[in-house]
């Protein structure tokens, strides 16, 4: 699941859980006092509303269906709520009650479900208000629904402007935490989170999964020759060189520094190794601007796949990042894959 997501799982989970237990206090208390009232319907729909809130914490923490579940509390919640404003010896401050409808609905709902579900449960209720209390002089009947229903749209509006603004702030920071700065590429979080994703969806599918780790061969001198500024132009430039090369579905990320990684669904070891050393190529084929000279870059790579070279990020990670290592060791601008070697083209040094 998308961290965003799951981020707003949570948020909605907990909020749930307080509606619920909420209820069953509210419930217990409203129950005890209606049978004291003698209305039965209400006691018995009260307790009815505690036993199903109880029933439904149990399954809060464990439900992958969470919208669901709410969607299936809730209707009935509102239907209560709205009966007890259309019966005629509950007090008229059950209608205070209409005033948490938006609130209970955007921050378990969100956007799109928070809005409708607000929607039709005030109109009923406001309704309700109207058949409860109608008066002679129908201007003040008129202005009596007014009241009521506009301070209840009022909070729907302000509800939907605070949770537009911090579904956007949210994506927001999730996309500033995923990504690296300097390049716009993803970062290791992202990888980490894609990786566990496409793993899944590999090991269901019975499909390959490899990953590349490189790292810029001799970057430091470029930093010493031409200043820091050009260094990082010239990531930039590794960046969109490679991205360049890429399909849609492969992700490649900024590990930190001048090293790399690159996420392959779909592709096995070899064709991963090919691809790695087919980039190798490109790269020094495209050298980096440096005022009237141009500077050749090149780059080590490890190769590593899921199934053979490990299960989780960590052991590919390891795997690709020791025949990184490799590849330095034999000389650097060439790429290692378990038991094969791609230098195949004479390195170049800087
Ligand atoms: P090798 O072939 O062994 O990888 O040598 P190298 O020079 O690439 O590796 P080394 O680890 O010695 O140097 C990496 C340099 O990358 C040192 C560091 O200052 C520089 N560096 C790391 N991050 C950045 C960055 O964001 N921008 C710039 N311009 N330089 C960076
Ligand atoms: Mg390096
Ligand atoms: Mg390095």
């Amino acid at each position: 699941m998308d961290e965003g997501l799951e981020a707003s799982q949570q948020h909605r989970r907990l909020v749930l859980k307080a509606l619920l237990w909420m209820t069953v206090v509210s419930g217990t208390l409203f129950a005890g006092l209606n049978i004291g009232r003698e209305l039965w319907l209400l006691a018995v729909g009260e307790v009815f509303f505690v036993l199903l809130a109880l029933a439904v914490l149990r399954l809060v923490d464990r439900t992958r269906h969470l919208m669901w579940v709410t969607v299936a509390f809730l209707v009935p919640f509102f239907s209560l709520m709205v009966l007890a404003m259309l019966l005629p010896r509950t007090s008229f401050t059950v209608f205070a009650w209409i005033q948490t409808i938006p609130i209970i609905c955007y921050l378990l709902l969100g956007l799109r479900g928070g809005f409708w579900m607000s929607f039709v449960f005030i109109s009923l209720a406001v309704a309700a208000f109207g058949y409860r209390y109608q008066v002679q002089e129908s201007l003040l009947s008129l202005m009596m629904m007014a009241n009521v229903g506009l301070s209840s749209m009022a909070i729907l509006l302000l509800s939907h402007i605070y949770e537009r603004s911090r579904v956007r702030n949210e994506a927001r920071l999730i996309e500033l935490a995923s990504t690296d700065n300097l390049t716009g590429l993803a970062n290791r979080m992202k990888l980490a989170e894609v990786l566990e994703r496409e793993r899944s969806h590999a090991l269901r599918d019975n499909k390959p999964l490899s990953l590349i780790v490189l790292d810029v061969d001799y970057f430091k001198r470029i930093n010493d020759q031409y200043g820091h500024d050009v260094g990082d132009r010239a990531l930039c430039h590794l960046s969109t060189t490679l991205s360049g090369r890429l399909r849609d579905t492969d992700l490649l990320c900024r590990l930190g520094g001048e090293e790399f990684a690159i996420l392959l669904p779909g592709a096995a070891l070899d064709q991963a190794a090919e691809l790695a050393n087919d980039l190798r190529r490109h790269l020094s084929d495209n050298p980096l601007d440096v005022g009237a000279a141009s500077q050749v870059m090149t780059f080590s790579a490890g190769v590593a796949a899921l199934g053979e070279d490990g299960q989780s990020l960590d052991e590919l990670m390891q795997t690709a990042d020791r025949r990184m290592y490799e590849a330095k060791a034999a000389g650097r601008d060439q790429v290692v894959a378990a038991g094969q070697q791609y230098p195949l083209s004479t390195p170049r040094h800087l």
